[in-house]
Order: C-alpha cells, then sequence, then structure tokens
C-alpha cells in the first residue's frame, strides 16, 4: 500500500483523492478563533502551537446562517446549503402550513462524502455529540459489513451493530453517558475518535462537538481554557498515530446581552404584528431547536413569510431602520448570496449586528434557563472560524475564498501525501 493510489472519489460535482493514511476533520462547535489564541497564549495547547507552525494555518468562512446543522452538513457534503437543504435546526413548510424540526434524514439532498467514500470501499466513522445530527450525517450509510461506524455521546449507550456499527459505545469506550449540558459530551467524541483511530482504523473520520462550553464562556476565561486543554491532548494522539487531520469550527460565538447581562433582543415578530397585524406574518427562527438551555433560540438570523398582499418593499425599507439589523436581504437576494435552497427560506431575511438578537414575540422566548449572559451566533459576525491542517499544504488556498466545507478536500488531500 506504499504507492500512490490513482483513486479518486466524486461526490457532489467535487473529487476527493485517496487518503493513505486516515482523513480526519474536527468540528469544533461554536469556535472563535479567539478561543484557540487564548488557549495557546495561556500555554494550554501545546500541540495545536506546534501544528500551526509545522502545519498550515488559515481561518476560513462558515456558511450562512452561522449554524450548527447547516454547517455540519457543508462539511459533511463539501458543498452549501442550496445544495444539500439543510438551512437550520428548524423550517416552516408553506404546503402544510407546520413549522418541523429539520433533523430527519428526508430534508438532505445530496450524498455525503462520508456515503461516497463508504460506497468506494473505505472505512468511516462518524462521531457527534448531539444526536440531532447523528441521523442527517449517516444517512445511507450501512452497517452490514463492518466498514461503517456512526454515533452520538448523547446515545452512546443505546448503539447497536445494526444501526451504529458498533454495540454500546459507551461501554466500549469505558465511559458513561455525559449529561447533555456539559463538556464531558465533547470529550466523549474525542476519546472515541481516538480509540476508533486506534482499533478501527477508519480511512475517513468526522469529529463534531457541541458548543454548550462557547455558550456560556468567552474566550481566555478558565472554563473556556479547560475545554481547549482537554482537546489538546487527545489532538496529541491523532496526530502522534500519523493522521491527516483538519481542526475547523461550524461557526463562532459572539456576546449577544446589555451591559446588565440581560439578552439584547430585536423582536420581530412584534414588529411584523404591529406593522401588519397580529400573526399576519410568520418569523422563523432557524436555531430553535429542543436544547433551549444554549441559547433561548436567540441568534442572529431570522426569516419572515409575508402575507401575499404586504407590500415587501416597505417592509424590508421598515425593518431595515431598526438598531441592530444590519442586513435584510429579499429570498432571491439571499439564497444567491448565501447559497441556500430558496424553497426553505421565508420572503425576507434578516441578520442583526454582532451583540444583537433576532427573536420572535418577547413572550415566546423562556429566557430563565439561561444561567449565563447570552452568547449566540447565526449572523456575519460569527462566520470567520479557525481551518488549521497538521500538514504542510502549500496549495491551500487563501482564507478569502476558504470555506470550513472544504475541510473534508483537504483532510485526504493531506492523507494523500507520501508518508515520510
Ligand atoms: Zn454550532
Amino acid at each position: 500500500m506504499n504507492q500512490i493510489s490513482k483513486i479518486t472519489v466524486s461526490v457532489n460535482r467535487r473529487s476527493y483523492p485517496w487518503p493513505q493514511v486516515a482523513a480526519i476533520a474536527i468540528c469544533l462547535d461554536g469556535c472563535e478563533p479567539d478561543y484557540l489564541d487564548a488557549a495557546i497564549d495561556a500555554g494550554l495547547m501545546p500541540t495545536l502551537k506546534r501544528i500551526r507552525k509545522s502545519g498550515t494555518e488559515r481561518t476560513a468562512l462558515s456558511v450562512i446562517p452561522s449554524f450548527t446543522n447547516p454547517n455540519n452538513l457543508s462539511i459533511a457534503t463539501g458543498r452549501p446549503p442550496a445544495i444539500h437543504g439543510i438551512c437550520g435546526n428548524y423550517l416552516y413548510e408553506p404546503q402544510t402550513g407546520k413549522e418541523v424540526m429539520m433533523n430527519d434524514p428526508r430534508f438532505l439532498r445530496a450524498p455525503t462524502i462520508f456515503k461516497a467514500f463508504y460506497d468506494a470501499g473505505a472505512k468511516v466513522a462518524v462521531v457527534t455529540a448531539k444526536d440531532k445530527l447523528r441521523a442527517l450525517l449517516g444517512k445511507g450509510l450501512s452497517f452490514s459489513e463492518g466498514r461503517a461506524i456512526c454515533f452520538s455521546s448523547e446515545k452512546s449507550d443505546q448503539t447497536t451493530k445494526q444501526e451504529n456499527g458498533l454495540d454500546n459505545a459507551s461501554s466500549w469506550l469505558g465511559r458513561p453517558v455525559p449529561e447533555v449540558y456539559s463538556a464531558d459530551l465533547s470529550e466523549f467524541v474525542f476519546a472515541a475518535g481516538v480509540k476508533l483511530l486506534k482499533e478501527f482504523r477508519p480511512d475517513i473520520m468526522y469529529l463534531t462537538t457541541t458548543d454548550y462550553v462557547q455558550h456560556k464562556y468567552a474566550p481566555g476565561v478558565p472554563e473556556a481554557n479547560a475545554f481547549y486543554e482537554m482537546f489538546d491532548k487527545y489532538l496529541a494522539e491523532l496526530d502522534a498515530m500519523g493522521a491527516a487531520v483538519v481542526v475547523t469550527a461550524d461557526h463562532g460565538m459572539k456576546p449577544k446581552h446589555k451591559a446588565d447581562g440581560t439578552p439584547d433582543v430585536v423582536y420581530v415578530q412584534d414588529l411584523l404584528d404591529e406593522w401588519l397585524g397580529k400573526d399576519k406574518a410568520r418569523v422563523i427562527l432557524p436555531i430553535t431547536d429542543p436544547y433551549v438551555v444554549h441559547h433561548g433560540a436567540l441568534g442572529s438570523f431570522a426569516t419572515a413569510y409575508l402575507p401575499e398582499d404586504a407590500d415587501r418593499e416597505d417592509i424590508m425599507a421598515r425593518l431595515s431602520e431598526i438598531e441592530g439589523i444590519d442586513l435584510v436581504l429579499s429570498r432571491p437576494e439571499a439564497c444567491v448570496r448565501f447559497e441556500l435552497p430558496d424553497d426553505r427560506i421565508g420572503d425576507v431575511v434578516m441578520i442583526s449586528s454582532e451583540n444583537k438578537t433576532l427573536g420572535t414575540s418577547e413572550h415566546r422566548h423562556d429566557l430563565a434557563a439561561l444561567n449565563e449572559p447570552l452568547r449566540s451566533h447565526g449572523g456575519l459576525t460569527e462566520q470567520r472560524v479557525p481551518f488549521i491542517v497538521n500538514r504542510k499544504l502549500p496549495e491551500l488556498q487563501s482564507a478569502a475564498s476558504l470555506r470550513n466545507f472544504d475541510a473534508f478536500y483537504y483532510a485526504v488531500v493531506a492523507a494523500a501525501q507520501p508518508v515520510g
């Protein structure tokens, strides 16, 4: 196997070389680049510090909305949401008049890189912190041949060979199922990644964490630094085993609260109710998910469906006037600029400024669960993310055009380099 393979794998109109060593992409959920700088400055990430020098370091742009699911599926497919269809956690279906979670694999419109490599004969492993992503990331994988493993830390005690490629991942790893709101949920992912690399020896592996810590703690505070110190130890093991590793993120994270610690929110449904009449328009917040403790469903991206007879130009002009709303686009404008699926976006898209969020109606947000001043994401101010490869890659494009969803492309390019 010392010869460079000529095989390439094509998926979603991109061509990937065959890796000679394990190709790993790690998505650090909510990793604003400052977190890494602060932890390195504090001397807590010796491995990443070394890799930054000996490998290749850039920043990259995430998908907008800068939310978890759209970006994870972009990393998994190598393409923007216009191709794979996942543009949020949450979606309004005008045909049924219902608001539904977008966790179901039926919403995914493109094959993943994992499936394409699996079908070409590779061994693939995917570990996610939260179970909400597992079914989407695992779509199309077959577990019958023992070449695929896909599970979440959250449900790691419920995995089976048939559904996940591994019986009871929790006892396999020798770690109890972590609390869903904890740093441990992410540590479980890294620990599983190290053990999988040693024992399962995947060709392609994806490790994706949760941003519980990042929603609560700013870069440089002890709890945040402890998280990255923990990550660095696992990164050291993956690197030492010879894998090609790309470290990136789904989105950044910014403080979104007032000086007194309360969330800074523009309640868009309340505005539209005032202008158009109660419930004539419908505001959708694609960040909405069942894990509300993180963010109270408050992020920096919203879309609104307007009634047929509304004067769109006028509504867009009025929204643009609101302090804290930085950008208002029509559906076609937003879908072109951010490469979004136009049948899953409302008539108007809004993005808030760095320290503001967008809400529906004030009474619909239960903010009691927020136990720290709000930090969140979703907008353009959380689009810049790290992109670090543990190999020299002179061909790696500049930060101006690099996307976080180029992670697997460069991971396999790095992994296809001759060893030694
Ligand atoms: Zn995220």
